[in-house]
């Protein structure tokens, strides 16, 4: 028969192993933590959707709603579609738990993958990951200035290297429209400039020119007219508001007055975070206010802001912590009859909170070693003919190299296998 051919991952999807999802949960218990202290808690929101919630949410002249998402049909016929993004869900959520309507002022913290079909790159994938939080019932200049200080706290707590913060106004239903007319009027008059993506954004979407990434219709739209320029008085004050609230705070930023989001509903504070050390792809985290979002999905009038930061990203832009990981443990029974004695001690240690291997017996002691070193095993417990008949274990330091005959008793009670490990890693070496 034909060795059949291995089944690779699908393109843009990846795995990720012990060694960086231990990063993966540092980065994310400790967005919870900072998140908690100031008032978030964390919801668990599906990873499928009705597609329509995207296509109302996000807009259907943006990039992911066009041409970036994994939507099906279900057996019987519902239109869904894997999450995007989580904004979305978060405020379905809001809506459909009652939580609108029991604590509309409401903070929530979330986390977990998203999926977008876009081209992978370093740094891109097809299956990313998120932590974000969206804060609702809040329109007011401290909220927005309180949410960008919890990020950059977090992103210090982290230890995330050469970030900064570009902050925008993106205006509201009262300037923008104003706004985007004029940008289209200047995108008409230079029409000739323009490359085919622009074109169409002129037509549907004109703000997410000051988007685009051809040089040609950068150099164009150098000279663009700025959001910033035609903010109304209202949203012109929230902006300073928020300016210098977050200068009180000793929190820096740089404004950005052509970042735009790609995702229609935002209005006034928009922003985004980049990092050293990234590449092209160097935005670790984004977002800003959605004001409208809530009624568009149905809900009452209710304000929010949000913003989502890529796991991926946040690991790179961040240093490893350094490997802190509980003492490894390696239990070598060296015949089969030691086997019952190694399994009962491995339950004791592990119940001591120390991680335990127990390795097959079969091989040498010299390969048995081997291996619990590359396993970045400190000690390893031997069992032969002189322990089970002694009733202790001899314990050999992998990083002294030095056993200790008779050092752990086979019957002995977590508690006192944990004093004898503690003083095996303390105590001097000898035989
Ligand atoms: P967005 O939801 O587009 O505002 O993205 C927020 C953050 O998620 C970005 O700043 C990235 O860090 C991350 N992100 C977005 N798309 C991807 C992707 N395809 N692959 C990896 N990270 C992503």
């Amino acid at each position: 028969m034909a060795k059949p051919t291995p089944i690779t991952a699908v393109k843009g999807f990846r795995d990720v192993l012990p060694e960086e999802s231990a990063r993966w949960r540092a980065l994310e218990d400790a967005a919870l933590r900072v998140f908690g202290r100031y008032g978030y808690g964390e919801i668990r929101v599906p990873v499928v959707e009705r597609t329509e919630l995207f296509a109302r949410s996000l807009g259907e002249t943006t990039d992911i709603v066009e041409k970036e998402m994994y939507s099906f049909a279900d057996r019987d016929g519902t239109g869904l579609t894997l999450r995007p993004e989580a904004t979305a869900s978060v405020v379905r959520a809001y809506l459909d738990t009652g939580l609108a309507n029991r604590d509309p002022q409401t903070r929530l913290a979330y986390r977990g993958p998203m999926f977008r079909r876009e081209r992978p790159q370093k740094g891109r994938y097809r299956q990313f990951h998120q932590i974000g939080v969206e804060l609702f019932g809040r329109d007011d200049a401290l909220a927005d200035a309180e949410l960008l200080m919890m990020l950059m706290e977090y992103l210090a707590v982290v230890g995330a290297r050469d970030t900064r913060l570009e902050l925008n106004s993106l205006g509201d239903a009262t300037c923008r429209p104003v706004y985007r007319e004029r940008l289209r009027a200047f995108g008409e008059a230079h029409r000739a400039a323009l490359c085919g993506d622009c074109l169409r954004r002129l037509e549907r979407n004109p703000l997410r020119l000051l988007d685009c990434k051809v040089p040609g219709c950068r150099a164009v739209l150098a000279e663009a007219p700025l959001m910033r320029d035609s903010l109304c008085a209202a949203c012109a004050e929230h902006f300073a508001a928020v300016r210098a609230l977050l200068r009180a705070a000793g929190v820096a930023f740089t404004e950005a007055p052509r970042l735009v989001r790609g995702l229609d509903y935002y209005c006034r504070t928009a922003f985004e975070v980049v990092a050293g050390g990234l590449g092209a792809q160097n935005a670790v985290g984004g977002g800003g206010r959605y004001d409208g979002l809530v009624a568009a999905l149905g809900g009452p009038d209710v304000a929010g802001i949000g913003f989502a930061l890529g796991v991926e990203r946040l690991a790179m832009a961040t240093a490893p912590a350094a490997a802190a990981g509980p003492t490894v443990v390696t239990v070598l029974p060296l015949e089969e009859r030691a086997v019952e004695a190694a399994f009962r001690l491995a339950a004791g240690l592990r119940a001591a909170d120390l991680a335990v291997v127990v390795e097959a017996p079969g091989r040498s002691l010299k390969a048995l070693l081997r291996t619990a070193d590359r396993r970045g095993a400190r000690l390893a417990v031997l069992l032969g003919a002189d322990e089970l008949a002694a009733g202790r274990a001899t314990v050999r330091d992998l990083v002294a190299h030095a056993d200790r005959k008779g050092a752990l008793p086979l019957d002995g009670t977590p508690a006192a296998l944990a004093a004898s490990v503690r003083a095996l890693l303390a105590g001097p070496a000898g035989t």
